[in-house]
């Protein structure tokens, strides 16, 4: 097992110079705190930027700077000012972080940016590239390196990659309007797994990927060429152990000056309540709404004036990015305006604080506070609604948080709001200060248990495991072998060694790839030559066996008097002869059927009907995927019921459905043209439901290949259609 490599825009530690001595102090925030079970040992490195720019750092200290870094399993990866503009406050905090959370007016789509945001990029792969060995385990952190995984995969490709996303993925809807979109999900694709904290922000990137790069997703697998990316969801946890002892500790030892402020502000008047917020100053939090919903509150329930505080604490954050100094303003305008409006002699409504408080105020003023009010508009996770929980070691204490909070999914026992409803918020408000004891004590005793199991050690663990078994589990779901170089070269063997030989080759998604007009997806000069070269071969009988109309096959393939059964196997022709029946249909139920598929084809923007003389088929490839599917669905649904017991089928091929008679199948038909001769050597090829026919109904010792990942009856798989060709190459 190689070694771990994990990567974060920051590093777990930060510099500090004094005196030109340089010493790197171990941050205290979340992240690095969960990983200290993943980042342990010499067995282990982070790769991040350290803080400092270029510009900021002697060159003389470079080598003691890399020593005190490599002390804590660090190692950094340098920027100048202007790639911190570009990269971090430029892409990152301007165009992705409001476009993620769903602030569309704020994002701002400049090339530059762009452009930073890429190189930075290919700076931290470049890092890592230089680190890493194969069979190393890489886990990629946040939305400011989005494109790494690709990046090292291109290096790198049998290393195991992991990408967490700590902000929401939004919808497609929100995802769609970036300039750049396609080349942020390839980036992200280059990862083996990729976790959100919730399901919700899974389902948005799935959309996105099968909407925007029409790639195929089944369940939480996403198919890419040869690989299969996991995608799934972690809600991040907390150091539970840590607040809880720091609440504990905190009751013990000396109190702090604030806390001698909070204890002497309820002694003297002890039936209020304190309310509390605590946010990075950022429009994504809804504090100045939050303001305005107090108010709202005060003059809805004005019995409660004098006798309620709402303490915000405002942490700055980004203040070089516009939209953050205007509500910084917004925000002291606010404060200013309703203090000053409602203040009395006793009583002044809103404590407002804009500052970053030390570990032990924010323990004091989470002890304190009868209420946790937190009201993001747009939230990843919200880690302070867990905290605050988690601080409550006799079990009271009230927690109202945003339904737009990531939290919010794992905290269903708090009072849930939406932040922009006033009127329910007011209302909430009301019923968390009249909230019995009792029912505060059950609602967090779950919460508590919640956090205290799922914490953030739980977390980082969890998504290594899921990690570390994505290999295992991407074989689980094919149980066809592989068709590796060494059962090539066998396979090729046998196939020389054997004195009659019969193959039966699919067409569509086996010899040329799928087209948005399947009358272009003809033969190429190279498949050609291939199939003149086998079908040229002594004791060699080589069939193309397709669901395709004889009029197309016949375009393409009678000059070649290649061997042809079509239309599934109504129709064979044989050395360049015209085509004969092979099974006898009937096609009396095609009047009934073709409405009900016009019908589909109406509502169905994108699909078409495909009439062969036997069948029809309703092909729905260019349709947006998801209402592709369910249409699909429907329409089986619909052709069940109407087909009842006539000798009529349906076939769910490769975004194509096919209605034709019963008695004909691809299986069906490659046992008669077995059964006409003694052969040493079958092989059957193909890649969706109708192949599966052949597969299941040819004898033992066939050799069945199936393309791409799907269940299969086939023995083998080959990832794509480029494999196929170098399989049959083997052949000539
Ligand atoms: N926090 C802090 N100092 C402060 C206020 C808050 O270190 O003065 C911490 C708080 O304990 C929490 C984090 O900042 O762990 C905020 O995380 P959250 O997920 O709530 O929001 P984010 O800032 O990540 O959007």
């Amino acid at each position: 097992m190689g070694k771990t490599i994990i990567i974060s825009n920051r590093l777990p530690v930060q510099l500090q110079i004094s005196n030109g001595k340089i010493n790197a102090v171990p941050s205290v925030g979340g992240l690095a705190t969960g990983m200290k079970s993943v980042h342990s040992g010499g067995e282990s490195l982070w790769i991040g930027w350290s803080g400092l720019t270029d510009e900021e750092t002697p060159p003389e200290l470079e080598q003691d700077i890399d020593a005190a870094l490599a002390e804590h399993g660090c190692a950094k990866v340098t920027l100048n000012a202007t790639e911190v503009d570009g990269f971090y406050f430029g892409f990152s905090n301007r165009t992705i972080w409001p476009l993620f959370h769903y602030f569309m007016e704020y994002s701002e789509f400049e090339l530059d940016f762009w452009e930073t945001y890429k190189a930075v990029n290919q700076k931290f792969a470049d890092a890592i590239i230089e680190k890493s060995e194969d069979g190393d385990i890489i886990w990629v952190h946040d939305y400011q390196l989005l494109l790494v995984p690709q990046m090292v995969r291109e290096k790198r490709p049998k290393t195991s990659i992991g990408f967490f996303l700590h902000i929401p993925f939004p919808s497609y809807e929100i995802f769609r309007t970036l300039p750049w979109r396609e080349e942020v999900l390839e980036g992200l694709l280059g990862a083996d797994l990729i976790g959100f904290h919730t399901y919700d922000y899974e389902r948005h990137f799935l959309s996105a990927v099968r909407r925007i790069l029409g790639l195929e997703v089944n369940f939480n697998d996403v198919f890419v060429d040869n690989r299969v990316i996991k995608v799934d969801s972690f809600p991040m946890g907390i150091d539970y152990k840590k607040f809880r002892k720091a609440a504990l500790d905190h009751d013990k030892n000396k109190k702090s000056d604030l806390q001698e402020r909070l204890d002497s502000h309820k002694a003297s008047a002890p039936d209020t309540k304190l309310i509390l917020s605590i946010d990075r100053l950022d429009y994504s939090k809804g504090i100045a709404k939050r303001i305005n919903a107090f108010e709202y509150f005060l003059n809805k329930y004005p019995e409660y004036k004098e006798k309620v505080r709402l303490i915000i604490l405002a942490v700055p954050s980004r203040s070089n990015v516009p939209q953050y100094q205007l509500l910084k303003k917004e925000i002291d305008e606010l404060v200013g305006r309703i203090n000053g409006e409602l203040s009395t002699v006793n009583w002044t409504p809103i404590w407002y604080f804009y500052r970053s408080l030390p570990f032990k105020s924010l323990i004091d003023l989470y002890t304190s506070s009868d209420i946790a009010w937190l009201t993001p508009l747009r939230d990843g996770m919200n880690l302070v609604a867990k905290e605050y929980i988690a601080t409550r070691t006799d079990k009271t204490g009230v927690l109202i948080l945003s339904e737009m909070a990531g939290s919010a999914y794992e905290m269903n026992e708090s009072l849930l709001i939406n932040p922009n409803n006033f009127e329910q918020q007011a209302d909430t408000l009301n019923q968390a200060i009249n909230m019995p004891k009792e029912e505060q004590i059950s609602r967090n005793t779950f919460l508590q248990n919640r956090l205290e199991r799922y914490n953030v050690e739980v977390w980082a663990n969890e998504f290594m495991k899921a990690l570390k078994d994505k290999s295992n589990v991407a074989l689980n779901t094919v149980v066809a072998k592989k068709v590796t170089d060494g059962i090539l070269q066998e396979m090729g063997k046998k196939y020389r060694a054997a004195k009659n030989r019969l193959l039966f080759l699919d067409y569509d998604g086996t010899l040329a790839g799928f087209h948005k007009d399947p009358q272009k997806a003809s033969p190429d000069g190279e498949l050609y030559e291939l199939l003149d070269k086998i079908s040229a071969q002594e004791n060699t009988t080589l069939f193309l066996i397709s669901g395709r109309d004889k009029q197309t096959f016949g375009r393409w393939f009678l000059p070649k008097k290649y061997n042809m059964i079509v239309e599934h196997g109504v129709w064979i022709s044989k050395n360049g002869e015209e085509f004969k029946m092979l099974e006898k249909v009937k096609g009396e139920w095609m009047e009934k059927i073709r409405p009900v598929l016009e019908s589909f084809v109406d509502r169905t923007p994108g699909s078409f009907v495909e009439e062969k003389n036997y069948s029809l088929a309703w092909h729905y490839r260019n349709t947006d995927p998801d209402f592709g599917d369910k249409r699909a669905s429907e329409l089986n649904t619909v052709l069940r019921s109407l087909i009842g017991n006539d000798d009529i089928s349906v076939l769910n091929g490769n975004k194509v459905m096919e209605v034709k008679s019963s008695n004909v199948n691809k299986g069906r038909a490659a046992i008669r043209m077995l059964s006409e001769n003694d052969y040493d050597f079958v092989f059957a090829i193909g890649d969706d439901w109708t192949d599966e026919y052949m597969f299941q109904e040819l004898p033992d010792s066939t050799l069945t290949v199936k393309v791409g990942f799907q269940k299969t009856h086939a023995k083998y798989y080959v990832e794509n259609t480029k494999r196929v060709r170098e399989l049959l190459k083997q052949f000539e």
